[in-house]
């Protein structure tokens, strides 16, 4: 089949971080020749304003089934789920069956679809009704393997707790990996889960999880948003486990076509030109991403830690993500401002990229973690939920590219750490190091733009 009669429907989880890895992946696969359907919430498709679409791309929507003032942050996600497995699971259903014929303007009719693989009944739909289906994981591949090896961890009594204990139960990970830095996905209301978290409460949730991960099996193939260079370990682990895997990321940096924007909230403009009165390496960047909370408490510990270290700092704090009593805190506590700048929404990459920004206090999500090693930036982690606790051990532990607070929230920790990572000129030399070859991954050649031809030949394959 000519790549031109290729059509991809993307569809993925409608959460920030899912949406930013979807985006490069479409723009990738347009810019290969093939066309794409990029399927947002509705409430979502506002949000972005998705007007413009590139030639061979457009968006269409399908409802989420809860009311457009719902939260849809992470306390609520069992909501969210429960929504998207009834009456998104329906609309999706309705709409790719309306696009398997020809008559949808100049698109030829949908030939595969790349479904977010927390959203096993995207697959199971499509391969019903005849369309052959990929699983786009948008974690990180630690992550995934972690859960694939949940059956065996619970053999062993190897459950996420916040203590020391060594984990045998995850192939290529023993020696460095704790029971503190496995996967978890609930996080507990206020964030961290607590060492009164019990075994007996996280089994029926992880074997859930496991069960979603080991359902990507069933998919003609699983897409994960990594480089080999970085993760090629638990790649290997991952193999045996899927009918095929494509290793492409970071997706962001692969494309010549910058992707269009896609966030959720409005980027504060004057933050680079902030930077740009900065001297190079001197400014701390905080963002925990696109759903974390913080308490009142640890909104304080951050602050003062912040201010502790004498550095200036860039801070996101989304509207969602304190209240009235932080915002007046923050005043009374930063002076004149001179040195802080706090906004709602960073355009983050560009942020990373800039020569002023010497250290990322991060929460490690996956994006967040592979943008600022791609740009050599190295981090200090707090990590919430899901991949996060595992990726943070990785930056620390495995890659030396930063530090780990987990689950420690004091001012003095926050002051120490942001300290030292700025300072370190070993960290950063790591960070740069992984950066270099990251790049050479994305670079013409390299294993990522290699497993992404691949990828286009096999999605073209299965479109026959
Ligand atoms: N992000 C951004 N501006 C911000 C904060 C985050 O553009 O002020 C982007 C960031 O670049 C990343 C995404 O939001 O691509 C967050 O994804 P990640 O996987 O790091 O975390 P999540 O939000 O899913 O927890």
């Amino acid at each position: 089949m000519a790549v031109a009669a290729v059509h991809v429907l993307v569809f993925p989880w409608p959460l920030q971080g899912h949406i930013n890895t979807f985006v490069p992946l479409s723009t990738a696969l347009v810019n290969s020749g093939v066309h794409v359907t990029f399927l947002h919430t509705e409430h979502n498709f506002r949000r972005v304003r998705c007007t413009e679409a590139a030639p061979r791309l457009r968006y269409l929507s399908v409802p989420d089934g809860l009311p457009d003032d719902h939260p849809r942050s992470v306390g609520d996600i069992f909501t969210l789920m429960e929504s998207m497995w009834t009456m998104g699971s329906a609309a999706y259903r309705t709409l790719l069956l309306s696009l398997l014929f020809p008559g949808s303007g100049e698109f030829p009719p949908v030939t595969c679809v790349v479904a977010d693989g927390i959203m096993t009944f995207a697959i199971d739909i499509a391969e019903e009704l005849g369309v052959p289906a990929l699983a786009f994981r948008t974690a990180s591949a630690n992550s995934f393997s972690a859960y694939l090896a949940v059956p065996r961890l619970l053999e062993l009594g190897e459950t996420p707790l916040p203590v020391d204990e060594p984990v045998h139960g995850v192939p290529g990970m023993e020696g460095f990996l704790r029971r503190r830095d496995l996967p978890r996905l609930a996080p507990a209301a206020d964030g961290h889960p607590t060492e009164s978290e019990t075994a007996a409460d996280v089994h029926p949730f992880l074997l859930t999880v496991a069960k979603g991960i080991a359902h990507c099996g069933r998919a003609r193939a699983l897409v994960l948003n990594t480089p080999a260079s970085l993760e090629g370990s638990a790649l290997a682990h991952i193999s045996p486990h899927m009918r095929d895997v494509f290793a492409i990321g970071p997706l962001h940096a692969m494309s010549s076509v910058p992707a269009p924007a896609a966030s959720l909230w409005r980027e504060d403009d004057g933050c680079v030109a902030w930077l740009d009165g900065h001297t190079d390496r001197s400014v701390v960047y905080v963002s925990l991403g696109s759903l974390t909370h913080i308490s009142h408490e640890e909104f304080t510990e951050f602050l003062f830690g912040l201010l502790g270290t004498g550095y200036p700092f860039l801070w996101v704090l989304r509207p969602d993500m304190v209240g009235a009593a932080e915002k007046e805190a923050l005043r009374g506590a930063i002076g004149d401002g001179s040195k802080v700048r706090v906004v709602d929404w960073a355009p983050q990459r560009d942020v990373l990229r800039h020569r002023a920004v010497g250290c990322f206090l991060t929460h490690s999500g996956w994006n967040s973690t592979m943008e600022s090693i791609l740009e050599g930036v190295p981090m200090v982690c707090w990590p919430f939920f899901a991949d996060q606790h595992i990726n943070s051990r990785f930056v620390h532990a495995v890659w030396r590219a930063g530090l780990d607070m987990k689950d420690m929230c004091d001012r003095s920790t926050v002051r120490s750490m942001v300290t030292e990572v700025m300072e370190s000129s070993e960290i950063r030399e790591s960070v740069q190091a992984l950066a270099q070859r990251v790049q050479r991954d994305v670079a013409t050649g390299g294993s990522s733009d290699n497993e992404f031809k691949r990828l286009v030949g096999f999605i073209t394959e299965l479109s026959t």
